[in-house]
């Protein structure tokens, strides 16, 4: 983590006061030490001239007074008869007048004769070289140390008229005297000894004795700042006399002054700047506080805000109320950010939510939107539309135009009430706010299909509507998409513009589904589960086979049997029934060969579906086969229904003409089911009319039928055709149409489909050969 900004900020505040604090005490410091250092050293300089004048003056005055005692006439009589007495009297008298703290006389061979007082002095005195100088007429003077304790002494000759001894008066520099000095000079006084060692010996002072010892133990040292400010003893600057040097040791005094006065001012500032550094630090800490808020909260506002957006919540608004300028920018600058953002995620959200052809929604959206309507329990119709023949208007007219045609479609559909969506192509679905019935689905209908009218042109539209309630005919979204997809197939292959989704529809479909899958499958095999069966038609004139149809069997290892009828539809909607019609062609030039080696001379008739008439390379491969056989066209005929035909394609009438003139006889099959029109025939490459079972089945009893027949059978007679009755199922029905001039029978009458085994066995057991 860094340091927020009110951190930093009083970090610099505080720590420039305390750095200006202390450069401010430094200079203080050394300006005062040096200030008062000097005034001291001046004091004790005068002190110390003071000292030594008083010590001058005393030594005079006590020259002076030992000069009149030893001039005294009794007293000189008293030394030179060696009276002790008398001496003793004189000395006592002497010393009291004028303060002597010890006097003695020596004799002339320099011996201690008596002292006042008595034994203040050793018989053997230290400094002999002193009294042998008064001895010899001199008077002397000197500071040494007898018995532990400094003494001025001055020694002198007692003359008589000659030197009859010597006088020696010693003062004491004791404290006592100390202190009258201190009175006289102002300061404080210590005498010490210093041996040859230079160790001080404390001898007198006129301050406590630890006192005394701390400041010799410092002399000449210059205070330092702490010992000023926080040293609890008081503080001393001293100057060191030297009172007198003999042979082994110095007798020093030293001048000490007491400067807690001079320092009492700097100690005070001292403080005072202490205390205005303290307080400036508080203030200092206010104002960042203060600083900090104007700049920290409209932040950390502005931080709060901006969290919002990244979570992706727009609707905040910005606080941008700050005082300062920058962060005002600053909200400015987010705040545009937010609505930048906001206004391209709402650019984004529509997209991700819509088509952008058409602005209806998108599968996306629409997926979300029902799995939430059917999760809040509600009840919903969901109607898929579509555009039927979409491809070919996108062929027809063009892309653009194709496009044109969804936007009016999508916008027609917008004005009805309700949520629409288009999934892709012309595909889109619409979930109205209230379900309609199938007036309100007429209704829907017929403004989608206005013809669309763009640069122009007048577009024709067909739609189909494909309807499912939610949630029983499904429970999500995703089933939806799935069953719709089954109901628009089921529109367009029956061709009706409304189909509502049933299960059975998915039952149909899946079961569609499974037989494209096994179809394929079995179709890649090589022994698939396909077989044929042959069913003979009968010539009604000479009761003869005339020839054989195949018929295609699949008994699935998978789905069981399954009918022709079925499962062909499905294969040529699926693309299959190339591969199927490879396999019967195949299977029927492999039986024919085989039924003409058995010496039964009958061609056999082939199913085609109109795919296959279209598949040139198909009939082609076909021939080839059937040449590589050994096999003509009269071997082969071929059946095609009616509706076949109605298509018109302009390349199956190519490919059958072809064949007719190769030779092939060629059936128009489940005559009379179709709606052809029969002048139509006349012009179709064909020779043969097959009359659908559905009429010849109840010939015997149905005149309807009858009718129907008799006219078809006319009709192919005018236009020079073979008729086949298919279906004959008994005889009355068989005698009927040989009655009528019909050419051929072919029914269970006769015979049902019959595989190769049985066939043969049949051709060998029947009458009609
Ligand atoms: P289709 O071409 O009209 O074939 C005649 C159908 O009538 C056959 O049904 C046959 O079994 C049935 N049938 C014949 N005589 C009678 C009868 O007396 N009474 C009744 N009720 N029915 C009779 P199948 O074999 O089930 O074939 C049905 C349809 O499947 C055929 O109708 C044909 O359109 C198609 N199909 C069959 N095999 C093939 C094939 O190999 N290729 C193609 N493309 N279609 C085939
Ligand atoms: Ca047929
Ligand atoms: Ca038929």
């Amino acid at each position: 983590m860094g340091l927020t900004l009110r951190q930093s900020l009083f970090r610099l505040l505080f720590f420039s006061i305390v750095v200006t604090a202390i450069v401010i005490l430094i200079n203080v410091w050394t300006a005062t030490s040096k200030l008062v250092e000097g005034q001291l050293q001046e004091r004790l300089l005068i002190a110390s001239n003071v000292f030594e004048r008083f010590q001058r003056e005393r030594q005079s005055d006590l020259i002076r007074s030992a000069t009149v005692l030893a001039a005294d006439f009794g007293f000189k009589q008293a030394v030179a008869t060696n009276d002790i007495p008398t001496i003793n009297s004189a000395l006592l008298n002497q010393s009291n007048r004028i303060n002597a703290d010890v006097m003695a006389i020596f004799d002339l061979q320099g011996v201690l004769q008596t002292s006042q007082p008595a034994s203040a002095i050793d018989a053997q005195f230290p400094y002999p070289q002193l009294v042998d100088l008064a001895l010899r007429g001199t008077v002397s003077q000197a500071i040494d140390i007898i018995d532990q304790q400094a003494f001025q002494m001055i020694l002198l000759p007692v003359k008589a008229p000659t030197v009859k001894g010597a006088l020696l008066i010693g003062f004491n520099i004791d404290s006592d005297y100390l202190s009258d000095v201190k009175a006289v000079i102002q300061a404080d006084l210590i005498s010490y000894e210093k041996d040859a060692s230079g160790s001080p010996e404390l001898l007198a002072s006129t301050l406590a004795p630890s006192t005394a010892s701390r400041i010799l133990s410092k002399r000449g040292e210059s205070l330092t700042w702490a010992e000023v400010t926080f040293s609890s003893d008081i503080p001393y600057v001293s100057r060191d006399l030297m009172l007198s040097t003999t042979k082994d040791n110095e007798i020093h005094l030293t001048i000490a002054a007491d400067v807690t006065n001079q320092y009492r001012s700097f100690n005070y500032l001292q403080f005072s700047v202490i205390t205005i550094s303290v307080i400036a630090i508080l203030v200092s800490l206010v104002i960042t506080l203060l600083v900090s808020r104007r700049i920290t909260q409209p932040l950390s506002s502005l931080i709060e805000g901006v969290k919002h957006i990244a979570a992706g919540d727009y609707g905040q608004s910005l606080d941008v109320s700050g005082k300062l300028q920058e962060i005002k920018h600053l909200g400015h600058a987010f705040a545009t950010m937010q609505e930048s953002i906001a206004s391209r995620e709402k650019h984004i959200r529509f997209q991700s939510e819509h088509d952008n052809l058409t602005n209806l929604f998108n599968r996306n959206y629409m997926k979300h939107a029902i799995d939430a309507k059917i999760a809040s329990g509600a009840h919903i119709q969901v109607i898929g539309i579509n555009l039927i023949g979409f491809r070919q208007i996108n062929d027809l007219y063009g892309y653009q135009n194709g496009d044109e045609c969804l936007k009016r479609l999508s916008e027609r559909l917008t004005r009805w009430p309700g949520e629409a969506a288009r999934l892709a192509g012309s595909n889109m679905y619409w979930v109205p706010d209230s379900p309609l019935d199938e007036i309100k689905l007429e209704t829907l209908r017929f403004i989608l299909e206005q013809p669309i009218e763009t640069n122009g042109l007048s577009i024709p539209i067909r739609i189909s509507l494909g309807v499912m309630d939610l949630p029983e005919d499904a429970a999500d979204a995703e089933h939806l998409f799935r069953r719709m997809n089954i109901v628009k197939d089921e529109a367009l292959s029956t061709k009706q513009w409304f189909v509502r989704y049933t299960s059975e529809l998915e039952k149909r479909y899946l079961r569609r589904l499974d037989i494209v899958t096994e179809l394929k499958r079995t179709l890649l095999q090589e022994k698939s589960d396909l077989s044929m069966v042959y069913q003979p038609k009968v010539n009604l004139k000479t009761n003869k086979v005339a020839s054989l149809e195949a018929l295609i069997r699949w008994n699935s290892s998978v789905l069981g049997f399954v009918p022709p009828d079925e499962f062909i539809p499905i294969a040529e909607q699926a693309g299959l029934i190339e591969a199927v019609t490879e396999y019967v062609m195949g299977q029927v030039i492999f039986d024919v060969s085989r039924i003409k080696k058995q010496g039964y001379d009958i061609s056999v008739a082939i199913n085609l579906s109109s795919q296959d008439i279209e598949n040139t390379e198909l009939i082609t491969r076909f021939l080839d086969r059937l040449e590589f056989s050994g096999l003509t066209s009269a071997d082969v005929e071929l059946e095609m229904t009616e509706s076949d035909f109605v298509a018109d394609q302009s390349r199956a009438l190519e490919n059958l003409q072809s064949l007719r003139t190769s030779g092939f006889n060629v059936a128009i099959d489940d005559f009379g089911t179709g709606y052809s029109s029969l002048a139509y025939l006349k012009n179709l490459p064909v020779d043969t009319l097959k009359i659908d079972k559905s009429f010849v089945m109840n010939l015997a009893k149905n005149h309807d039928d009858q009718q129907i027949v008799n006219i078809v059978l006319q009709l192919a007679y005018s236009f020079n055709l073979k008729v086949v009755a298919e279906g004959v199922e008994d005889e009355i029905a068989m005698m009927l149409l040989r009655e009528w001039g019909c050419n051929l029978a072919q029914g269970y009458f006769i015979s049902r489909p019959l595989q190769y085994d049985a066939l043969i066995d049949w051709f060998n057991t029947c009458d009609y050969f």
